[in-house]
């Protein structure tokens, strides 16, 4: 009762200052967050357009065994803004993952010497002491690096030489991982991505990333106290147009109405942003040139239910380094699916870890090229493929048994996303340009900003992360706060 009251004098007071109306396009966490803020300050003239039948975006927790798994964002990456959020809860906690992997070799042979420690210890920091350049590839970098050190290492030891030409199969496709890309000549080696301090690797303890828009939007931990964000929210509805060339904006959706408002918030990833035709006038070529600047490829996420697990307790991770020969004569023993010069998808499937609140679980991470292709494979496919590695790899120390359901995701092809989160492209790189802060310039009437731009692709520092996104969202918020004192 209490809270109804508190939105009532909210809305009142707006009505009595004459505040500003303003869609939101987008209902990820960078739109919520954006929501949220303007809410609480006043400005509850609000319509949030969303394309896809949910809130969340890119993060998409969903029912899966026996608890919840996390199909996009999973990790909060330091004590950043996610953490401080929710850090009185006790919601989050340290995943023991990476901390004791195990890796194996194509002949199924557990590799457990001093050259995959130091395989493992240059791909885990592979962006760090490279030489970056504007007209240097990551990839290139870091071969650089790889010659001088791993290479150089054992060059006279021709068993773990042969081993460490391997690992750079396993370091390519790792690489592709973290950063998203279809390939490591694609993102640049200078960067501007900061990581915020504390434990990298936190997860949820209750169900999963989407905790934090119950947090955002004040339905947990008292849902007495939720923001009422249903009346404002318009799910399944695609902007397709934002004129902006009047003192309004002009929105058009796909089932052809139209919505004005004073302002907009665009939310869409760099994916939508370079594929869809959606503003009239065209942005600005500062903004164009912006968005040609950053990548935006993709992962897959293989989700696998084993209803007998197979895995021991003290296991977290499984890495797969594959020797070349049998990456080369892969499709005579798996021959379903797309591949590349000779070979198959499967090799594209890089490690298999534990979710610790879901025990008969296993997350296989899944880059490359081939990404667009894999989407489309059916489940039948996926899993043949995926059970084929794990036990190619796996099947002389464990008894890998049968999995049940499996998901695969596919944002590279869902026209909402088109890919996974963006990242800096070779050929741009320059140490005092930040190509983020110009796609987060507004689009101006005069000096009024019409049409302003949220999304984690628009943080100077923090792009590609859930931290980033809110942090652009409420940024942009403030922006139009300003203008009503
Ligand atoms: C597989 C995967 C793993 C990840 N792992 C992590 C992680 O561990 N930790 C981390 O911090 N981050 C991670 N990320 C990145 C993180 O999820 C994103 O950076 C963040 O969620 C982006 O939020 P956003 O609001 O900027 O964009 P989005 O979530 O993309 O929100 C934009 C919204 O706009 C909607 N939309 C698009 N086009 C239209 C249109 N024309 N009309 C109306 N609506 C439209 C979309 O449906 C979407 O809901 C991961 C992402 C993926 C996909």
């Amino acid at each position: 009762m209490k809270q109804r009251l508190l939105w009532l004098i909210i809305f009142t007071t707006q009505v009595l200052a004459e505040k500003p109306s303003v869609i939101i396009v987008g209902a990820g966490v960078s739109g919520i967050s954006a929501a949220v803020k303007l809410f609480e300050n006043g400005i509850a003239n609000l319509k949030i357009f969303e394309a896809e039948d949910r809130i969340g975006g890119r993060i998409h927790t969903v029912k899966f065994g026996d608890n919840f798994i996390d199909l996009g964002a999973q990790y909060c990456h330091g004590e950043n803004v996610v953490y401080d959020t929710v850090k009185d809860l006790d919601l989050l906690e340290h995943a023991q993952l990476f901390s004791t992997p195990k890796m194996y070799y194509s002949n199924g042979s557990h590799l457990d010497n001093q050259l995959t420690q130091d395989l493992q210890k240059v791909v885990s920091s592979y962006d760090h002491d490279i030489t970056r350049s504007k007209e240097l590839s990551l990839g290139d970098a870091f071969l650089k690096k790889y010659n001088s050190t791993i290479l150089e290492k054992y060059k006279n030891d021709p068993e773990n030489f042969k081993l460490a030409s391997d690992g750079l199969t396993f370091a390519h496709s790792t690489i592709l991982m973290h950063e998203g890309a279809f390939h490591w000549s694609r993102p640049a080696s200078g960067r501007h991505y900061k990581a915020v301090k504390g434990d990298q690797m936190m997860v949820w303890k209750q169900r999963g990333y989407d905790m934090i828009l119950d947090v955002l939007l004040k339905r947990y931990p008292d849902p007495s106290l939720k923001i009422p964000i249903e009346e404002k929210l318009f799910l399944n509805k695609r902007v397709t147009k934002i004129t902006w060339t009047g003192d309004k904006a002009s929105v058009k959706l796909s089932d052809g109405t139209s919505h004005e408002a004073d302002h907009v918030i665009f939310t869409p990833s760099v994916g939508v942003l370079t594929h869809d035709d959606l503003f009239e006038p065209v942005v600005p070529p500062r903004k164009q040139q912006a968005i040609k600047s950053m990548g935006f490829d993709g992962i897959i996420k293989l989700i696998l239910y084993f209803p007998e697990k197979w895995w021991h307790d003290s296991d977290s991770t499984f890495f797969f380094l594959w020797d070349r020969k049998d990456l080369e004569g892969i499709t005579k023993e798996f021959n379903e699916g797309p591949s590349k010069d000779g070979i198959s998808w499967v090799s594209n499937l890089v490690a298999l870890v534990k979710v610790p609140s879901n025990p008969h679980v296993l997350i296989g991470w899944v880059s490359g090229g081939l990404i667009p292709e894999m989407e489309k494979m059916s489940l039948d496919v996926v899993k043949k493929g995926s059970m084929f590695v794990i036990r190619k790899f796996l099947g002389r120390d464990y008894n890998v048994t049968e999995p049940g359901e499996v998901l695969w995701s596919d944002w590279h092809n869902n026209p909402n996303f088109r890919g996974t989160y963006s990242y800096e492209k070779n050929g741009y790189f320059e140490e005092e340009v930040h190509y983020q802060d110009h796609l987060a310039e507004p689009l101006t009437q005069g000096t009024t900003p019409v049409v302003l731009f949220a999304g984690e692709a628009t943080h100077p520092t923090h792009y590609s992360t859930v931290h980033g996104a809110i942090e652009s969202g409420r940024r942009e918020a403030d922006r139009i706060i300003a203008l009503y004192p």
